[in-house]
């Protein structure tokens, strides 16, 4: 079969394989990328993931959306060694369940979507005989997830900077200290200053021998494999029986993860609603519920940090999926489809009083240990069951996205205990860092990369 094609959502750039969209990340006229066909699994396809481990569900994910484009033991190889790490399904009460996508080597959801793109990127990389230097700016998480991804990859080398006041010690040291292939910068400077260096980068021509690529959140290399954990949870909860469906709440920013359950939706699994749960950056369910666009600029400061965004980077893609056209500023050319999107998503925002609530209701209620973003999740979920009276033995799952562990502070203040560590983050102490420092300079960045690269 012929490989599936990928536009860009500004319907203005040529199409091209998904080895080019994994490689390029936006599109020559500033749009994302979008299959032109969503591959569709049959009913007895999903059966089959049930006697499923969770890398070969990953792998058939995959294999729909790469079709022509890799060999199967390949792409088996890819997500066995991405995958090595367990996907809790906790059960709250009744047929309501937690995910727990948690247990990856930086205790965030991220790690699935980049342990699973830095590869691809390497073996893509490596039938080309290319290289490539992913630049990123971090306020923290992502740039963890980054590095933790591409860390021991051939052919890719990363370069992460972030502020160097702006980070805890915990966040830095699960950066700084991996070494190989893996370079950190602390910037003396602020988020957005990081930012403005690798901006500046990416438009030098200078630094074209680089490959520079940023590898973001809008990657489609990432979304497929945010697919994936919807099925699988399916897969292992579901009864067995012809109309089994499931809701999932998603605690959502930037869109990433609702996108990867959207596809999932498409493909054939039976999703019968998707509870968004934003913080107070409410300009999506605004939407929804209006049809009116507006962004929040700049963004609102909650509690669920990493769901700070006033402007979705990946709603342009639902938007696409729903018949309508959004640039990447956020202007509606041609609106989505708004009944169906009611239909189909039931969204909400969440105030950080809620949240910090919903995180002691869920411990005194149901023993059950939420951080910030998920109790978002959870919240959007307990509203939606009350609101639509949602039956004792529908199947939800909400999502937790990080690790309780990693959000001290407001557990201690909350609950009056200090979580513990996941291995993944134990006995970071006690290793060795290495980093280099820089003012927010640009001649100095680009002499940097020209000397190291
Ligand atoms: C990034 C992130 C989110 C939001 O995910 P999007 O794909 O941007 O919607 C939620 N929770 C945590 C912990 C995150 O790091």
């Amino acid at each position: 079969m012929e490989p599936i094609k990928f536009y860009s959502t500004n319907l203005n750039s040529e199409e091209v394989t998904f080895s080019e969209a994994l490689l390029k990340g936006l599109a020559p006229d500033k749009g994302l990328f979008m299959p032109k066909e969503i591959p569709v699994f049959t009913k007895e396809e999903i059966k089959s993931f049930t006697d499923k481990e969770y890398y070969e569900i990953a792998f058939e994910v995959g294999r729909k959306f790469l079709r022509g484009q890799i060999e199967d033991d390949e792409l088996l190889a890819i997500t066995k060694d991405a995958y090595d790490y367990a996907v809790p399904l906790e059960k709250v009460y009744d047929n309501k369940y937690v995910m727990r996508l948690d247990q990856g080597p930086t205790a965030s959801f991220k790690d699935f979507a980049a342990r699973m793109m830095g590869r691809l990127m390497q073996c893509f990389l490596k039938k080309e005989n290319r290289s490539l230097l992913i630049l990123t700016a971090t306020s923290g998480d992502t740039g963890s997830a980054m590095a933790n991804a591409f860390y021991g990859l051939d052919n890719v080398n990363i370069v992460v900077l972030f502020p160097e006041t702006e980070v805890t010690a915990r966040q830095r040291k699960q950066m700084t200290t991996l070494g190989k292939n893996v370079r950190i910068i602390a910037l003396d400077g602020k988020f957005d200053d990081c930012q403005a260096l690798v901006k500046e980068a990416f438009s030098d021509s200078d630094l074209d021998y680089l490959n520079l690529s940023s590898a973001n959140s809008i990657n489609m290399g990432r979304l497929i494999p945010q697919i994936v954990y919807y099925f699988y949870s399916f897969a292992k909860l579901r009864k067995g029986e012809e109309d089994d469906d499931i809701v999932f709440s998603i605690p959502s920013g930037n869109f990433g993860d609702m996108m990867g359950g959207v596809f999932a939706k498409h493909m054939g699994l039976p999703i019968k609603k998707f509870i968004i749960a934003v913080n107070e950056n409410d300009e999506f369910p605004v939407f929804v519920n209006t049809g009116e666009y507006r962004k929040i600029d700049p963004s609102k400061n909650c509690l669920s940090s990493a769901m700070n965004v006033g402007h979705p980077s990946n709603l342009a893609r639902l938007v696409a999926l729903y018949g309508g056209v959004m640039n990447e500023k956020g202007d509606v050319s041609k609106l989505p489809d708004l009944n169906k999107m009611r239909n189909d998503i039931y969204a909400l925002s969440v105030t950080d009083t809620e949240t910090k609530e919903m995180i002691v209701e869920a411990k005194d209620k149901h023993d059950l240990l939420l951080e910030p973003h998920g109790a978002v999740g959870w919240k959007g979920l307990m509203d939606y069951v009350k609101a639509e009276s949602i039956a004792d033995d529908q199947l939800c799952v909400s999502l937790e996205t990080a690790h309780p562990a990693k959000f001290p502070e407001m557990i201690i203040e909350l609950l009056g205990f200090d979580p513990e560590l996941p291995n993944s983050l134990k006995g970071l102490e006690d290793k060795e860092e290495s980093f280099d420092k820089m003012s927010h300079n640009y001649n100095e960045f680009k002499e940097y990369l020209k000397k190291k690269y």
